[in-house]
């Protein structure tokens, strides 16, 4: 008797904010490295994180005519970081792939990926991309600062130019999806939870269509959750400035005694003083704002919010189908 080979199933899982100019140009991309790829099933997963545009509406009317493609609507915009969570935890294949929706991570990658965990044994395989062409001179020169310090600070190595696009297996997303904090930072649980990882670079494309949803201020932040969310050093270290400041107050104490008993006049040197009491209490403050933000995220953490609400996903929309048949 013939055996049957198990056909192993892909998720490519695509978390989208309007991008309604995009979607139809990746779909047919997906379309065609499926048709490329006849040994393997595929699964196409939107998210539709909240969208303003003819996102979602642009999805359903996919649904309706390609099988493969399921989806998870989302009850308003919770972010990219969320977006990733929810795709793997509603994907079913064996692999899961992430990819931007505006082709600057090609899709047609995905096939030298499959073929490299396949072929070489990895557990995921991640593209890296030093150069950004979108990128300007200010952004670059923070992209790069943030990976200096990082990889000072945390424990979790950070590759410089990671994205978030990956082919990962099974057991590497089910680690990822059991690791529920509320404060995600996807590029740092990817590296916490470990596996073996091929890194591959690549040059990464300018957007098919529409523009950036990344801001200055939405990346500021990004980059302050990546180092709240994977080191803790800032908080060791206003312990060591502080104790520094202690130490100087000590001898400057120990000065301060013996010069007036050899010499008197304790008065004096009251700009300095001034100088020196605002210093210090900036220092205070400077670090009252880190423990701050570190508690901040724990207050949220012990809320157990959830990471995202959907509103709709492809099964309502079969349903619907269904009832309006009987
Ligand atoms: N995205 C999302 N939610 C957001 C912002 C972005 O799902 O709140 C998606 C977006 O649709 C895209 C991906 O995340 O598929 C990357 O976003 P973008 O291309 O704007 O970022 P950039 O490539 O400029 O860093
Ligand atoms: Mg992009």
């Amino acid at each position: 008797m013939k055996k049957k080979i198990k056909r192993e199933k892909i998720s490519l899982v695509v978390p989208c904010y309007n991008e309604e100019e995009s979607l139809p140009i990746l779909y047919k991309e997906l379309v065609r490295i499926a048709k490329e790829m006849k040994d393997e099933d595929f699964e196409f997963l939107f998210i539709n994180d909240g969208s303003k545009d003819n996102t979602l509406k642009i999805i359903k009317d996919l649904v309706k005519q390609d099988e493969r493609v399921r989806f998870v609507s989302f009850s308003r915009n919770f972010g990219k970081e969320a977006g990733i969570y929810a795709g793997l935890e509603n994907a079913t294949g064996d692999y899961v792939a992430i990819m931007d929706a505006d082709m600057q991570d090609p899709p047609s990658m995905v096939k030298k990926m499959y073929q490299d965990i396949i072929e070489e044994g990895y557990d995921c395989v991640a593209l890296y991309s030093p150069k950004h062409k979108d990128y300007g001179i200010v952004r670059r020169f923070f992209t790069n600062l943030w990976y200096i310090i990082i990889g000072k600070i945390s424990s979790t190595p950070q590759i410089p130019g990671a994205r978030d696009f990956r082919l990962m297996k099974r057991k590497m997303v089910d680690a990822i999806v059991d690791m529920k904090e509320y404060n995600r930072y996807s590029k740092g649980i990817f590296s916490f939870v470990g596996f073996n990882t091929k890194w591959i670079e690549y040059e990464i494309q300018n957007r098919a269509a529409g523009t950036s949803k990344f801001n200055f201020w939405k990346l500021f932040k990004y980059a302050l959750e990546g180092i709240l969310a994977f080191s803790t050093t800032p908080l060791v270290l206003s312990a060591i400035i502080g104790l520094i400041f202690c130490l100087i107050a000590f001898i400057s104490i120990i000065i301060i005694i013996v010069k007036t008993l050899l010499f008197g006049d304790p008065v004096g040197g009251w700009p300095s003083l001034a100088c020196m009491i605002m210093f210090v209490s900036g220092v205070q403050l400077f670090f009252l704002g880190v423990f701050g933000m570190y508690m901040s995220k724990l207050y949220l953490e012990v809320k157990k919010r959830p990471i995202y609400i959907p509103s709709e996903t492809e099964k309502d929309l079969k349903e619907k189908k269904e009832e309006k048949n009987d």
